[in-house]
């Protein structure tokens, strides 16, 4: 029965395959891995130029701020 040892550890490899595939958490068949980033809008800081998403900037006066300190700073410098 060698044909029927063949299938068996050809199945077996198959497994083995996706067993290790999974635990290195690659993607699977069909799918190239390279996903492109999702799109986040960067503001740079009024006071120190530094790019930051938008969804971790401080707005204020329609200026954007890496932090709230930079941001006080900004305004303080305003007035
Ligand atoms: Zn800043």
């Amino acid at each position: 029965m060698l044909l029927l040892r063949l299938i068996l550890l050809a199945a077996l490899a198959v497994i083995a395959f996706h067993f290790v595939r999974r635990a290195l958490g690659l993607p699977g068949p069909g799918r190239t891995g390279v996903e492109p980033p999702q799109q986040q809008v960067m503001r740079r800081c009024a006071y120190c130029q530094v790019h930051v998403p938008e969804g971790e900037s401080t707005q204020s006066r329609g200026h954007f701020f890496c932090c709230e300190a930079h941001r006080d700073a900004h305004l303080r410098e305003q007035r």
